[in-house]
């Protein structure tokens, strides 16, 4: 997993696992570690991923 990083506060659109959500490092693909989840960002971005700032 070194070509990841987690995302903190990012919430699992799948899971709802918060801190569970790995971005790569080219910003190309989000994934969860809970459950699996795999989203391959286009270039507006990943709209169905929330982050919690609180
Ligand atoms: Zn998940």
């Amino acid at each position: 997993m070194k070509d990841y990083k987690f995302i903190a506060g990012a919430v699992c659109p799948s899971c709802g696992d918060t801190d569970s959500i790995i971005l790569k490092n080219d910003d190309s693909i989000i994934k969860c570690i809970s459950c699996n989840y795999f989203e391959k960002k286009d270039k507006k971005g990943t709209e169905s991923i929330k982050i919690i700032n609180d």
